[in-house]
């Protein structure tokens, strides 16, 4: 695979390869399986850049499950509450459900811990949290992911389901921002 790669005339060099990134969800896939084994678990993956990450994780756990998917909308106000997010599209009913959470990548943590937050209201049985990436040194709330793929340092990232501005989110690996772009 490409080392390096370009998008919206930035480069990126590889981070994660294909490789690492199966062996890696490989082994998430197998911790849930065992997790959730009779508990017939809905994964709710967080569109659009966990689609990738999703569409491998529920094939590694091998589990009666259900998956659904949500799109987060989320704007700053002008107000200095912050960051509003948007539920939408979440059709399934998730009330006595045991849910796993399927992100991307946790940054700060705003958006997800927002989203949790309502979802913890809707009567669900159980709540955890899958998320491939994690920059720890940009985290701001108190979120802990259940199960994670990869800690990584605050750069911006793309590639397998991440996007740049609509681009790169085909990409097998993933890519991180150069120093020098
Ligand atoms: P947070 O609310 O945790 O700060 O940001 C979460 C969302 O921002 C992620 O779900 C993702 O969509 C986006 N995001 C955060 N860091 C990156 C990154 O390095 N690359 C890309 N492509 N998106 C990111
Ligand atoms: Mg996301």
């Amino acid at each position: 695979m490409k080392k390096h790669i370009t998008a919206h005339g930035l480069s990126f060099e590889e981070l994660l390869d294909a490789p690492s990134l199966a062996a890696r969800i490989e082994a998430m896939g197998r911790q849930i399986q065992q997790d959730y084994q009779g508990k017939r678990p809905v994964f709710l993956c967080i569109l659009n850049g966990a689609f990738i990450f999703a569409a491998d994780l529920v094939r590694a756990a091998d589990v009666e499950c259900e998956l659904s998917f949500v799109k987060l909308s989320s704007y700053r106000g002008t107000q200095s509450t912050g960051q509003i997010s948007q539920l939408i599209g979440l059709d399934t009913d998730l009330r006595d459900r045991h849910v796993i959470v399927v992100e991307d990548i946790i940054d700060s943590g705003e958006t997800l811990n927002h989203f949790l937050a309502q979802l913890a209201q809707t009567g669900v049985a159980s709540i955890r949290l899958a998320a491939l990436l994690l920059k720890p040194t940009a985290l701001k709330y108190p979120l802990k992911a259940d199960y994670l793929g990869f800690e990584i340092e605050d750069r911006f990232v793309v590639g397998y389901g991440l996007d740049y501005d609509g681009l790169c989110r085909n990409l097998p690996s993933v890519y991180q921002l150069s120093v020098t772009s």
